[in-house]
């Protein structure tokens, strides 16, 4: 079973060759399933000193491999950024490229990506490209105000179906209780609203690193769920407002992000859209 992968990616790209790209769609979706069950079922442990124990042996191995050394130092400047607890910036961390027909993998150099795969002679523009996170990229400027508009909602409803009893209690060994979940929500929020002001104010702005994570289990001094969404709804709503009023070449405005380098407005309120709705799941379902 295991060489499945290799023969679901070959297959891929014959059967695209062929023009047949409505099969070839149903082979990478098989492939990407197949990969990401697996993962599911090795289980999410959050634990990280295994995590950090994984990653060394991976790196290990790939080495062993002889997989290429520019991205296995990488990954072991990684693994001792994360020992440490420190952030991994975009500045020691460039955006990796893979051809998408050899797998031939590098670091972006310019972002114009103008050359050619040295082992298979595809152009470096269709090589696929790997950013921090796919949120960056998922909604168009709709979608997004559409899902701004939305999720509060989801959020509300959901809290409405826990017990004020429970709003402290965490589901499970590493996840966030509700009041945690929610508070975390909030400061997001806040932080998107504050810089997409800054985006439309400022030619090409720098956003500092925001921990916001870290900040949920801070003590909420004493806020209530009713309080912190009543809070979270309100600054949506202006948010909301700012953005039903940026004309749609705004929304191309950039800034430059501590982490994560050169981002637009559309990136950064495509990420808080995506990211609210990637919290749901840590709130039982109705
Ligand atoms: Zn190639």
């Amino acid at each position: 079973m295991e060489n499945i992968y290799p023969r679901l990616a070959n297959l891929a790209i014959r059967i695209e060759g062929k023009g047949q790209y409505n099969i070839a769609k149903y082979v990478r979706a098989t492939l990407d399933s197949l990969l990401r069950h697996t993962a599911f079922n090795q289980g999410y442990s959050t634990d990280t000193t295994s995590i950090l124990a994984d990653l060394m042996s991976v790196v290990d191995d790939l080495e062993n491999k002889g997989f290429d050394q520019e991205i296995v130092d990488q990954l072991r400047h990684g693994y001792q950024v994360m020992a440490q607890n420190d952030i991994s910036k975009i500045p020691e961390f460039p955006t990796p490229i893979v051809c998408r027909r050899c797998g031939h993998i590098r670091e972006q150099v310019q972002p114009e990506r103008l050359g050619y795969c040295p082992t298979c002679g595809a152009d470096l523009a269709s090589f696929s490209t790997h950013r921090p996170i796919y949120w960056m990229r998922e909604f168009d400027p709709l979608e997004s105000l559409e899902r701004l508009n939305q999720t509060p909602l989801a959020y509300r409803n959901r809290l409405s179906h826990i017990p004020p009893s429970s709003y402290d209690d965490k589901y499970s060994v590493g996840e966030w209780s509700p009041l945690e979940v929610i508070k975390h929500i909030r400061d997001a929020e806040n932080v998107l609203h504050t810089r997409i002001k800054l985006i439309l104010a400022e030619n090409n702005p720098y956003l500092d690193f925001q921990m916001v994570w870290d900040w949920a289990d801070k003590p909420a001094a004493s806020e209530s769920i009713a309080s912190i969404l009543e809070s979270y709804s309100s600054s949506r709503s202006t948010t909301l407002d700012i953005l039903q009023n940026t004309a749609l070449k705004d929304w191309w405005r950039s800034a430059i992000h501590e982490e994560f380098g050169p981002v637009t407005l559309i990136e950064q309120v495509s990420y808080f859209a995506a990211h609210e709705i990637s919290h749901l799941r840590q709130l039982p379902p109705e």
